[in-house]
């Protein structure tokens, strides 16, 4: 065998084991098809994780993670853990598994699909031909800058604090990541901050116009959040790549995933410096009200995994035989019940994975 991956699988709660089975059958099969030797192992997070150890990232599945060529997530969380106090919650395992691997870089691709068009809540002129690259910022910024929880005040009163905070080599990073993916894309570069207001973005924006001679390739143009998210619904196909912030990618990422009609269907890769072990995950949560119904689109976990090969372990053939697998079952008329529209044959979660299977075989 020409190749050998170790790949850790975290499966996490809701949804996300019943569409993790569906990636990594789609995985297998790849493999065998393109001579590629993949040694899964499963590792706890999330909920699942505080239910078994009491922490949501234990320090056993970092571990795994970090001695693996790449991991595919698929998603964590629930109302069961909700009333847990904020650093025991799911959502801790994420950020820890991000810093951890000194993930910096998330990479949202947002691309209106032809047989998709009309799951769009916006005008079909509007959205045809949309195809749009997120680059967050991924550790730094709100979510990780000290001081940061909430005080009791002298009044007695409480205060809760955040603080967005960026060196200049965390934007220089981020800001070469977005020039890079630009380049490699239609060469625009649309940077989004809040430097009408915030001082950390006034840094933001200097240094991506330092950087910017660096690439005489790429066109660079700033946005306030503000105009950006209006822009994103009036006019989104005036956008080619977009670099921001940890919460103004969060925000805007999820509003662009909309574009495309259903969350159900996105992708997502985190990276770190290259050569370092990359994170591979839907843009979804664990929608735990489909939770153990075999309603979940399971497309979006099945693109990660074509995430995966492609940046994550430089297997770009791989990826495209699975991104193909899933146009052609599209094409074929096949949705899952979050993408269902008049006509179309309404499929569950398996029944989609054994769908995309007959494909892959066929393509062999
Ligand atoms: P969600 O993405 O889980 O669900 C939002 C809506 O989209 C729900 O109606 C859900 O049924 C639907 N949906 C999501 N993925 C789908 C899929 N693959 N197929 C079909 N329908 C799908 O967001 P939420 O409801 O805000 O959050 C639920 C939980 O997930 C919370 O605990 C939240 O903290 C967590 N969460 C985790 C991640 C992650 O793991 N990266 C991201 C976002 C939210």
């Amino acid at each position: 065998m020409a190749q050998q991956y170790r790949i850790t699988l975290l499966p996490g709660d809701g949804i996300g084991p019943e569409i993790m089975a569906v990636a990594v059958n789609v995985l297998k099969l790849v493999g065998e098809q393109l001579d590629l030797g993949f040694e899964f192992q499963s590792a706890l997070i999330g909920g699942a994780a505080i239910d078994a150890t009491g922490e949501p990232l234990p320090s056993a599945t970092l571990e795994t993670c970090r001695s693996s060529d790449a991991v595919l997530l698929a998603a964590i969380g629930g109302t069961k853990w909700d009333t847990l106090p904020s650093p025991e919650r799911p959502e801790q395992g994420l950020l820890g598994l991000r810093a951890g691997l000194g993930l910096f870089a998330n990479l949202r691709p947002a691309k209106i699909l032809p047989q998709l068009i009309d799951a769009s809540p916006l005008k079909q002129e509007v959205v045809e031909g949309v195809d749009i690259m997120v680059v967050r910022e991924l550790t730094g910024g709100v979510y990780f800058g000290r001081p940061k929880g909430i005080f009791v005040t002298e009044t007695g009163e409480k205060r809760g604090v955040n603080t967005m905070a960026y060196t200049e080599a965390e934007i220089d990073r981020i800001g070469r990541v977005g020039f890079e993916t630009a380049r490699k894309r239609r060469g625009k570069l649309c940077s989004v901050d809040k430097a009408n207001v915030l001082e950390v973005s006034q840094l933001w924006r200097d240094r991506l116009n330092q950087l910017a001679p660096e690439y005489p390739d790429v066109e660079l143009s700033h946005l306030y959040v503000d105009n950006a998210a209006m822009q994103l619904v009036r006019a989104p196909k005036q956008f080619d790549t977009i670099v921001t912030a940890n919460l103004f990618g969060d925000i805007l990422s999820d509003a662009a995933a909309m574009l495309t009609g259903s969350i159900g269907m996105l992708p997502s890769a985190s990276l770190g410096v290259p050569g370092s072990t990359g994170v591979f995950e839907p843009v979804h949560g664990s929608a735990p009200d489909i939770a153990g119904q075999d309603k979940a689109n399971p497309l979006a976990q099945v693109l990660s995994a074509a995430m995966l090969l492609r940046y994550g372990l430089n297997q770009p053939k791989g990826a495209e035989l699975i991104e193909q697998a899933v146009w052609q079952v599209l094409d074929k008329g096949n949705r899952t019940g979050d993408i269902m529209s008049f006509g179309m044959n309404q499929l569950g979660c398996r029944a989609m994975g054994d769908a995309l299977i007959r494909t892959l075989s066929q393509s062999a």
